[in-house]
This record gives C-alpha cells, sequence and structure tokens, in this order.
C-alpha cells in the first residue's frame, strides 16, 4: 500500500515511511492512496476472530512493509498492556450498545492508538538502528497516553510539556508518577497554548530538529488512525451477532476528528450498509456539528467544559475528511486550507447533501452532560464519564427504532470523578491504577515558558546514538 499526502507534494511513501513522517512534508497530511474493500464473505470470516487477530486482518490491508509474524508480535504486545483480555468490551444497556475503549493503562480510549504507535516506532528504530527524541505538549490525555506508548523503550526518549497547575490532578499524576528514566515532564508556567507555541517553534527549527533526532506522537499519525479503524470493525461483528438489523449508527465524542475519521475508513472499507451513519457529537464547542448540519466550518472562541479533551475548535484531522469531499483533489485541498488558516471558516453548504450521507451531527450542551450522566446510571446502574456522555446524550436523540446505535465510551469514569460524582450523587469506585496514584514516587521539571530553556534541557537529555 502506497500512502500519498492531502496535498499532493510528496512522493508515494510506504507504510513505514507515512508512520517515520508523521504529517507529510508538504505541510499535509498522510493518507493511503486507496482504501482496501472487504467482501462480505471474507467479513463473515471474521467474526470468530480475536481482536489482536481482527487488528492483524484490518491493519495488514494498508501495511505492506512489516512481516506477517512482527506485525502480529507489535499488535500482540500493545494490547496485552489492556485489563482485559477482550481489549475493548461491548455492552448493552437499553436500546443502546456501548464499546469500550479505556482498559488501557491510562484509561482513555488514546492508549488504543499510543501503546501500537509506541512499539511500531521501537521497532522501526531497532531496524533503522536510530533512535528519537518525542516532543510534545498536551492538556492532559495524550500526554499520559503517550508517555505509557514508550516509557522504558530503549531507542526513545519523551519530553511532554503540560501547562503547570492547570491540568487536573489525576492527568498530572499519570504522568509524572512514571519515573522511566527515559521520561522527562515539564511543567511549564503558562498555559497549554504557550506549551504548544514553544513545541511548534522547536519543531520549525529544522537544523535542531534533526541534529536531536526529534519526533512527533500527535494526533495526525496515520498509525493512531489505522489503530483506531480495527475497533469499529470489532464492535459490528459483535452487534451483528446480537441484531437481526445489521447495519450500525456510531455515536462518537468528536474533538481532533481522529476518531470519528476512523470510523469513516471502516465505513468506505466494509461491506455496503454495515456501518450506516457515523454521529459526531460535540460539547459546546461545536464546530464540527455546525460543519455537518449547515456546512458552515468556521472557527469561534473555545470554551472549557467538562469534557476537555474535546475543547477543540481547530480539528487536526479535518482535512483528511475535505480531501475526500473534494473528490481527491490536492489542489482543491490546498486551497481550502489556505484560505481556511487565513480567514478562520471554509463555506461547505454546497457539500451539505454529500456530508449527510455520511454523517448526522448533534451538541450537549453542560446541563446535557450532567442529566445524561445521572439518568443513565438511576435506569441502567451504568456510570459514564462526561466524554462519553456527550455522546450518549446525542446519541438517545437521534436514535432511529430499529437500528442498532453503538455509542463509543472513551474514558473510565474515575478519570473525571468530581463530575461524575456531583452527577450520580455518589462516591465512585476507582480502578487501582488511580486509587494508588498519590502514593507514587513523582519527577518533574517545573520551568518558565521560555523556548530556549527548554530547548536546553531537551539537548542536554536527548538520546543520541
Ligand atoms: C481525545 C479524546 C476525545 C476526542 O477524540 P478525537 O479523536 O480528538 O476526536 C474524546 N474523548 C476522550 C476521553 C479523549 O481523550
Amino acid at each position: 500500500m502506497q500512502y500519498i499526502s492531502t496535498r499532493g507534494g510528496i512522493n508515494p511513501v510506504s507504510f513505514t515511511e507515512a508512520v517515520l513522517m508523521g504529517l507529510a512534508t508538504d505541510g499535509g497530511l498522510i493518507l493511503p492512496r486507496t482504501i482496501p474493500r472487504i467482501g462480505s464473505e471474507t467479513y463473515a470470516e471474521w467474526q470468530e476472530l480475536s481482536y489482536q487477530e481482527l487488528a492483524f486482518e484490518v491493519m495488514s490491508r494498508f501495511i505492506d512493509d512489516i512481516p506477517e509474524a512482527e506485525l502480529r508480535e507489535l499488535i500482540s504486545r500493545s494490547y496485552a498492556s489492556f485489563d482485559t483480555e477482550e481489549v475493548v468490551p461491548l455492552v448493552h444497556h437499553g436500546s443502546l450498545h456501548i464499546v469500550e475503549l479505556f482498559h488501557g493503562p491510562t484509561l482513555a480510549f488514546k492508549d488504543v492508538a499510543l501503546q501500537f504507535l509506541g512499539n511500531i516506532f521501537e521497532y522501526l528504530l531497532e531496524k533503522n538502528d536510530s533512535v528519537m527524541n518525542i516532543l510534545g505538549a498536551t492538556s492532559g490525555d495524550t500526554g499520559s497516553a503517550a508517555i505509557y506508548g514508550v516509557r522504558g523503550k530503549e531507542r526513545i526518549n519523551i519530553f511532554i510539556l503540560h501547562p503547570h497547575e492547570r491540568v487536573s490532578k489525576i492527568q498530572e499524576k499519570q504522568m509524572t508518577t512514571v519515573t522511566d528514566s527515559n521520561v522527562f515532564n515539564i511543567a511549564i508556567r503558562g498555559t497549554f497554548d504557550d506549551g504548544q507555541a514553544i513545541v511548534k517553534s522547536i519543531f520549525n527549527d529544522l537544523d535542531f530538529k534533526e541534529k536531536q533526532h526529534l519526533g512527533a506522537i500527535n494526533s495526525i499519525n496515520w498509525a493512531r488512525v489505522l489503530a483506531q479503524v480495527v475497533y469499529y470493525v470489532h464492535a459490528c461483528l459483535h452487534i451483528a451477532s446480537h441484531e437481526s438489523d445489521k447495519a450500525t449508527d456510531f455515536s462518537v465524542p468528536t474533538g481532533n476528528f481522529g476518531d470519528i475519521f476512523a470510523g469513516y475508513i471502516a465505513k468506505r472499507m466494509l461491506p455496503e450498509g454495515t456501518i450506516r451513519k457515523l454521529l459526531l457529537a460535540t460539547n459546546s464547542n461545536d464546530i464540527l456539528s455546525r460543519m455537518v448540519q449547515d456546512g458552515d466550518y468556521s472557527l469561534s472562541e473555545v470554551v472549557p467544559t467538562s469534557s476537555p479533551s474535546m475543547d477543540i475548535q481547530s480539528a487536526s484531522n479535518f482535512e483528511r475528511y475535505l480531501y475526500y469531499l473534494l473528490d481527491e483533489d490536492p489542489n482543491r485541498t490546498t486551497q481550502a486550507m489556505t484560505r481556511f488558516v487565513e480567514t478562520g471558516s471554509i463555506d461547505l453548504t454546497d457539500f451539505r447533501d454529500q456530508i449527510q450521507r455520511d454523517f448526522v451531527a448533534e451538541k450537549a450542551t453542560e446541563a446535557d452532560v450532567s442529566t445524561c450522566i445521572a439518568d443513565f446510571y438511576k435506569k441502567h446502574g451504568y456510570i459514564m464519564d462526561p466524554h462519553t456522555a456527550v455522546g450518549v446524550h446525542c446519541a438517545l436523540k437521534h436514535q432511529r427504532k430499529g437500528i442498532p446505535l453503538c455509542c463509543l465510551a472513551t474514558a473510565h469514569p474515575g478519570k473525571f470523578g468530581d463530575i461524575v460524582e456531583a452527577a450520580i450523587k455518589k462516591t465512585l469506585e476507582l480502578p487501582e491504577s488511580i486509587q494508588n496514584l498519590s502514593d507514587k514516587e513523582s519527577r518533574c521539571e517545573l520551568m518558565d515558558a521560555d523556548r530556549n530553556l527548554i530547548k536546553d534541557f531537551v539537548k542536554k537529555h536527548a538520546k543520541h546514538i
């Protein structure tokens, strides 16, 4: 399988080249040249596979430069860190199917992709006899999942900036209690945006980037999208064994458009009608639900909500979908993205019908979220986190009689315990991995939000061959 850029400015690359490239060198996002189609016979044969076997079947359609045994081993290692053999178990409550994506080491769905990405990086560095120093900024969830993805790996050091005292206590502890010698947590005196700006500007110093073997682990890496395609297929197979109508809708709590884009790939890959609609669920940061409903893709202010991992306006994966919407034309995609950077908006009103063939959208207010957590607990005894509740609220509003609907549960409720406890008026039982966090040894540098200080620190601690 060859990979191309949405902006058309790179020669086709292989899967492993695409993984190491991250962002395409022309500023675009990387996509497979074609989306493989799975026939109904093959799909039916997948019914009995374990999650790991299914992951191999799906991923090997997109990867032809890692030998089979090695890919199987990478997959198996990535999901051994999950606390259940099913990896992403499905539960059924009322009229909904819920696929729990939070059984990885940091209790959020980002583990599904980042455990895999960490192992691929390690594998490729070994192969190329190389090293990588990962540098990133986080507002909470991604940082911890990235750290857990690469902790203890010999050829990788990771430097993660978080805003001092502006992430939740659990998020902070999840990161800083990883004391492996290859992990460097840096709390900066500033905001998430300050951290992001510092990281961006350091990556722009191409000489430094090359000398220090800098690498990124952000949400645009194709390997992350690919790892997420697997659980859509897995959920469809399970639901098909439960329901007479097999065409399934998915409700996806959305921020950066990464998770739901994986659903879009799955939809195009699976036999016609396996996935019916993707319900794009947002909190009050609703640029994407406006895009689906009115064709209006225009930025507004980011407002903080109880689902902070979705407090995003500029969705880093949206360009991938835009490319398909614009008939896979890299020139039109480039023009549209340039216009977006200049004006903060793209007018997609002419594409509304096309968008609505694949997507529907809904938003949830803060009141909707806490009511949803409380009501669902009262009715079904099931406790969910605020991100999941955004999706469930939207799902219950949109559900069509007779059509199975699957909600993605993206974080463990204990990770956002204060909000959940306030809604259900009950103390939560926390999973072991976060119960003991405050007693654990932790390590973190506190630094001013100064690009040169951070640069010196990275240089001093970077790994070299
Ligand atoms: C990252 C995240 C999301 C949003 O996923 P995107 O791929 O950015 O759309 C939703 N819920 C949780 C818990 C997350 O960490």
